[in-house]
């Protein structure tokens, strides 16, 4: 009777977030750890695997949910983020009391070092809501790592029979098995998991596979291969507090000669882009940095030098952008060309 509500105020929660943005608590719970170590085989424990392949589903879960464009919005409740023992009610315990709508459990398999593939659990007596939540995390998993397909399962498993909410649990290949370990001990491998698990409790919630924004920093040093100046900008380490291992400084006048700083960014959006000098009392007090718009902002680079001042945020295209910096001011003083950097989208 207790499973058959909760079933139905689950379904409703299903029904009423589906033409909304979504926001459910999730709860992974990687298997094993500590005392525990759970399976082994080929070099590796269970526990550590699983750790690190929920550790990577959360922070997917986090991108998903900081990320302005498609997918949901998710708290991420961990009933371990560290090789600790939790016990089975332990870990039922954290789903319940941080009242949770899903809990996703996630497990290396081992048997005989033959048996391999991908297999997915729900309780025996799961409502259809928690079957779909099975069945997705399963579908996904095929495709992410293309291992057997072992099909959907019911087990009567604690951490199912004694959480109060839509719970699964995936044994996402055989740590035993020589094919299979490729895939749960290598990095990669655990990031496409944890993507597809995202991607399965996207589904699960009715929205379309998303793959969330992830912000890149690029920075250009004057050393870098998209710095360029003419030899009129000359080389000096005499002011410390440069980026790298130089900087490049020009008298200023009344002539552009710019000095440009390039980066091939990967995925248009907004972008903060910011310079590093070496201040000192000689330095442009309006020094001319021209962005990849070509609007021009004036910094004073008689101070705040060796760390990174913000020029603008601005909204860049994909593909080469560059910010120029120009001599082209108050004569009798140097322009600094050092780092810039650019990162985004934000
Ligand atoms: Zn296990």
């Amino acid at each position: 009777m207790k499973r058959t509500t909760l079933a139905l105020t689950v379904a409703a929660f299903a029904l009423t977030t589906s033409c909304f943005a979504v926001t459910a608590k999730i709860c992974i719970d990687p298997g094993h750890g500590g005392s525990d170590p759970g399976a082994g085989g080929f070099g590796q424990s269970e526990a550590t695997n699983v750790l690190n392949t929920s550790l990577k589903f959360k922070t997917w879960l986090d991108k998903d949910t900081n990320d302005a464009g498609g997918g949901g919005s998710w708290s991420v409740v961990m009933t371990r983020s560290t090789d600790v023992y939790v016990s089975l009610q332990g870990r039922c315990d954290v789903a319940n009391n941080a009242g949770a709508n899903r809990f996703m459990c996630i497990h290396n398999n081992a048997f005989n070092t033959t048996a391999n593939g991908t297999e997915t659990f729900c309780s025996p007596t799961a409502g259809t809501t928690t079957q779909d939540l099975r069945n997705k995390v399963q579908d996904r998993m095929i495709q992410a790592w293309g291992r057997a397909n072992r099909g959907v399962k019911t087990a009567a498993y604690y951490v199912l029979e004694h959480t109060a909410m839509n719970a699964e649990l995936a044994e996402l290949a055989f740590v035993d098995n020589a094919g299979d370990s490729v895939y749960t001990g290598s990095a990669t491998h655990q990031d496409t998991a944890a993507k597809y698990h995202l991607y399965a409790i996207q589904n699960h919630f009715g929205l379309t596979a998303y793959t969330p924004v992830v912000a890149q920093t690029y920075v250009v040093d004057n050393t870098s291969s998209g710095f360029s100046a003419s030899t009129n900008w000359t080389l000096s380490t005499s002011e410390p507090g440069y980026y790298g291992t130089n900087y490049r400084a020009r008298a200023t006048g009344s002539v552009s000669d710019a000095a440009q700083w390039t980066a091939t960014i990967a995925t248009g959006g907004n972008y903060t882009m910011s310079a590093w000098w070496t201040s000192n009392a000689n330095r442009a007090a309006a020094a001319p940095y021209i962005l990849p718009d070509g609007t021009t902002v004036a910094k004073n680079q008689q101070t705040s030098g060796g760390v990174w001042n913000t020029l603008a945020s601005k909204s860049l295209s994909s593909g080469a952008n560059s910010i120029k910096l120009s001599c082209w001011t108050t004569a009798g003083y140097y322009v600094i060309a050092d780092a810039v950097k650019f990162v985004g989208p934000n």
